[in-house]
């Protein structure tokens, strides 16, 4: 099998927030190593302060990371001059949760979305004006909305016009930050079919990041999954969602709702209780062992190694390292049975 030329490869990234004015330091992302072939997407999921949208910002170097390597399309982002850096962000575009974040309410939309055109391409204002037009319809806007204000537009067409934004300049990828997350279900859908049209047509790879598994399922070639600033399992998207190898990643299915129990993928038993851990004071060992079902005292000691899974991709969990019997396959596969972790259980 021929291997897809990788435009992102991240290795051993660190992003930690020293503390100042009494605040505690934040190690936020320890050790994250991941690839994105071209054209493929990567979903990266996990609960709100995971370190998802760090580790986006530290790959950019918009916080700058401690440690580790950036490539993109074979060149390191990490040791780029400024100037270098400025340049090559030209190939790594933004989407936000909130669009507003990125267009100016006082400027009319197709301003905005030629902004990047603008900075990076030296073209005539009527060839620029032509290009924004042809980037209203490539996500299905009418090129005459080019005269109107982000207010006039709907929270899905408002996020089409940051996804126009964007691809303006042909980048290599796209970084979508919880971009979904705050539109309705049919504009969700809608918004991803628009994503994977694009991907098709221009080649764009994507870092896709929700704290929703069920919304990362379907644009997703790989889903990684993160937890106090660790991946904690990565691999193929239908081997994760089929067979999740971490307690973590099985919770997470668990969560997603499903309009009939019987066909939810992980039973609802594998859910976990109890708080994100503080990240300023992380637990020893296994970062999720607080909350863990499967908890045992090894798990305290040590951060479990990355171990290879029956069906692609890697998990950190000690019971597929050094558990009884499960070395590397899932514990869904194995056909385990659920604890009851209801009160009074
Ligand atoms: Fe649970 Fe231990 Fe595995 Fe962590 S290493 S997920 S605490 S079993």
């Amino acid at each position: 099998m021929t291997e897809v030329p990788r435009t992102l490869e991240v290795e051993d990234l660190n992003v930690v927030f020293k503390g100042r004015r009494g605040l505690p330091t934040v190690h936020a992302v320890r050790d994250v190593s991941f690839h994105i072939g071209k054209g493929e997407t990567l979903g990266l999921v996990g609960e709100s302060g995971s370190g998802k949208s760090t580790t986006a910002r530290g790959l950019m170097r918009l916080v700058e990371p401690a440690s580790g390597s950036v490539r993109l399309n074979g060149r390191d982002l990490t040791r780029m001059s400024r100037g270098e850096l400025r340049r090559a962000r030209r190939d790594i575009q933004m989407v936000f949760q909130d669009p507003y974040s990125s267009l100016n309410p006082s400027r009319v939309i197709g301003l905005s979305i030629g902004e990047p055109l603008e900075v990076h391409e030296d073209l005539t204002a009527s060839d620029r004006n032509e290009r924004v037009r042809e980037l209203l319809r490539k996500v299905k806007l009418s090129p005459d909305f080019y005269e109107r204000y982000p207010y006039e537009f709907s929270g899905g067409q408002r996020q089409r016009i940051a996804i126009a934004r964007a691809i303006a300049v042909n980048p290599s990828l796209v970084v979508c930050d919880e971009a979904v997350s705050a539109l309705d279900v049919s504009t969700q859908n809608e918004i991803i079919n628009l994503l994977e049209d694009l991907r098709e047509e221009l080649g764009t790879s994507y870092l896709f990041i929700a704290h929703d598994l069920a919304v990362v399922r379907h644009i997703s070639n790989r889903i990684a999954v993160m937890y106090l600033g660790r991946l904690l399992e990565e691999g193929p998207a239908e081997r994760v969602f089929t067979q999740p190898a971490h307690p973590y990643t099985q919770a997470l299915l668990a969560a997603v709702p499903s309009p009939d129990p019987s066909q939810r993928l992980v039973d609802r038993a594998a859910l976990f209780t109890g708080e994100l851990p503080d990240p300023s004071d992380p637990p020893s060992g296994c970062p999720f062992r607080t909350r863990c079902r499967h908890v045992m005292e090894v798990c305290a000691q040590s951060m479990p190694e990355a171990t290879p899974v029956d069906g692609g991709g890697a998990v950190r969990c000690h019971l597929q390292s050094s558990g009884p019997a499960l070395a590397g396959r899932s514990l869904v596969d194995l056909g385990e049975s659920t604890v009851n972790l209801e009160p009074g259980h």
